[in-house]
């Protein structure tokens, strides 16, 4: 499949990996938005927040296990955000589920 986080999952396109479990892989954003800016990934191909469901929601589960460790080990002592953009209306541009971990600052408190 041509998804490129897919490919940074399975190691053929490179990556900071901060974090990986079974389910779950941790890189920084490319172009970084915060001072820590986190992406974190189920390793099961999901396209957006939409394709979740009753069958797969493990997968979901697993990230939000792991955000608390990341931020945690990132040092996001004062708080973060975290953020997933679905569909075109949120402007996604990866076509693979995906949740921005976002600190190490005062963040904007306008979401929209
Ligand atoms: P979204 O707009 O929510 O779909 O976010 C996609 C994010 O993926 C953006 O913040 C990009 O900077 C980031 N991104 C795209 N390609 C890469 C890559 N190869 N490595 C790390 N982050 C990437
Ligand atoms: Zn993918």
């Amino acid at each position: 499949m041509d998804c490129i986080f897919c490919k940074i999952i399975e190691g053929s396109i490179p990556s900071a990996k901060v974090y990986e479990d079974e389910s779950v892989y941790a890189f920084r954003d490319i172009n970084p938005m915060a001072p820590v800016h986190v992406l974190v990934v189920p390793k099961k191909h999901l396209a957006s927040m939409d394709e979740v469901n009753e069958e797969n929601s493990e997968c979901v589960a697993a990230i939000f296990r792991a955000i608390p460790k990341i931020a945690a080990a990132e040092g996001l002592k004062n708080g973060y955000r975290v953020i997933s953009n679905c569909g075109e209306d949120a402007c996604q541009t990866v076509k693979h589920l995906h949740f921005h971990i976002l600190g190490g600052k005062k963040l904007p408190d306008q979401m929209a």
